[in-house]
């Protein structure tokens, strides 16, 4: 892929290496032993020394569990529960979901109170981007910035989040071409007060929307940044440093863990990794694994 100038001035500044597609023969890693987790993609050479993850997954790497339709608000939510997890009503079934487009589901996002987080937020933050992207990005949950603007990662790790993809000539631009497209989701639709970490019955309460997000996506490629993606999408406790570095699969669409924006902010010298991350995500769109 040809650099501009000043794609290269920004990999400079951050102190990245400039991205080169890997051989076919790298990408065309043996399949793992587990059936049901695919085959890794193998790291060039570059990238496999700048690792210490395994290149390839391992048998008994996590395998994302059919997505459990969500707990009835009345069933998980006795009136002594903590704020945090009352909710006032069901949130709608997969199934009930599943015939819903993306307006639809839009509004049922917007509509949604069932969970604690309903009576503190400002808006739902849907998502953003192109709805026939190529690549999705799940994150976390909105912060401040983003329960106030309604959009995903419009703050400083936004911003990071940015140049990144914009190294890569991406962007979340609606109206782009859909090959060069990112469609940004977070796993909670709503900010948690005080930037707390999301909840396990927020998570599984709001993780019906993120499927569907996904099933009317149908990206060719989800980064999913930090642990909490990491968590819903792969039913994965495991550091991001162990299973980054891979290529996972979540219902069939190749995916690839990398450091939250937010952490790589707090912890520059992490950015090469990140770097790395988002080139093993660019060579397995390319090389058609998607
Ligand atoms: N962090 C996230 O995970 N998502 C956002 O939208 C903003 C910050």
């Amino acid at each position: 892929m040809p650099w501009t100038e000043r794609q290269q001035a920004l990999l400079q500044a951050m102190g990245l290496r400039v991205w080169g597609a890997p051989s076919d023969a790298a990408l065309a890693a043996p399949a793992a032993a587990s059936e049901t987790v695919p085959a890794a993609v193998e790291l060039p050479a570059a990238h496999a020394a700048l690792t210490s993850a395994p290149a390839v997954a391992p048998a008994s790497a996590p395998v994302p569990a059919p997505i459990r339709p969500p707990v009835p608000a009345s069933a998980a939510a006795p009136a002594t529960a903590p704020a945090v997890l009352r909710a006032r009503d069901p949130v709608p079934a997969r199934s009930d979901l599943a015939a819903l487009d993306w307006r639809a589901l839009h509004e049922a996002v917007a509509g949604c109170r069932a969970c604690g987080l309903c009576e503190s937020r400002t808006q739902t933050v849907f998502g953003v981007g192109h709805e026939l992207a190529h690549w999705m990005v799940v994150g976390e949950a909105p912060g401040e910035n983003e329960d106030r603007e309604g959009e995903p990662f419009v703050g400083a790790a936004g911003q990071l989040l940015d140049r990144m993809l914009a190294a890569l000539q991406l962007s979340r631009a609606a109206d782009g071409a859909p090959e060069r497209s990112v469609y940004i989701a977070n796993t909670l639709k709503c900010r948690p007060p005080r930037n707390r970490n999301p909840g396990a019955e927020e998570m599984a309460r709001c993780e019906p929307f993120l499927v569907r997000q996904i099933e009317l996506l149908k990206p060719r490629l989800i980064l999913a940044m930090g642990r909490f993606a990491v968590q819903a999408l792969l039913r994965s406790d495991e550091p991001i440093g162990r299973l980054r570095g891979r290529v996972h699969r979540y219902q069939g669409v190749p995916l690839v863990v990398t450091y939250h924006p937010a952490y790589l902010l707090r912890s520059p010298l992490d950015k090469a990794k990140a770097w790395d991350d988002l080139c093993l995500a660019a060579a397995t769109v390319e090389s058609g694994a998607a």
